[in-house]
């Protein structure tokens, strides 16, 4: 069930934090876009920036869900500098996200990482 795009899957950790059965510091929330802290930051400021509807990675992602993810990228400058990253140029961001297997995925539910703050970081 997991592979496959809908609103909300039983199964899906980041589903179960979006209907808040599980615990997280949220970082954002509109109709359609979560963000919340990562549980191992690897940096200062670490959080996951996802569509509230269960896209299971990039992989599944088309022209019909285009006009999502550009508004999902277009959200990351804000809660960037919202949660402490520093101001471009000096200071910035990392964008990451990890598809399938091979590409490191863990959590089978479309997220950005956004990580930043000031270095050395933990890794990245
Ligand atoms: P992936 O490896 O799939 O790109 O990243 C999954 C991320 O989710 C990891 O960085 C991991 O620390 C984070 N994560 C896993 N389980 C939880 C959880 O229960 N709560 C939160 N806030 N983050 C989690
Ligand atoms: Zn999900």
């Amino acid at each position: 069930m997991s592979d496959t795009i809908h609103s909300h899957d039983p199964d899906c950790l980041f589903c179960k934090i979006v209907a808040r059965q599980i615990p997280a510091r949220v970082v954002y929330e509109d109709e359609e876009l979560f963000a919340f802290h990562d549980i191992h930051p690897w940096a200062p400021v670490h959080f996951l920036l996802i569509p509230k509807m269960h896209i299971p990675s990039l992989a599944q992602v088309d022209h019909e869900t285009a006009g999502l993810m550009g508004r999902m990228m277009a959200l990351v400058p804000k809660l960037a500098l919202q949660e402490g990253c520093n101001p471009y140029p000096q200071g910035g961001y990392r964008l990451l996200t990890n598809t399938g297997v091979e590409g490191g995925q863990e959590v089978r539910h479309l997220h950005f990482h956004v990580m930043g703050g000031t270095r050395p970081w933990l890794r990245g």
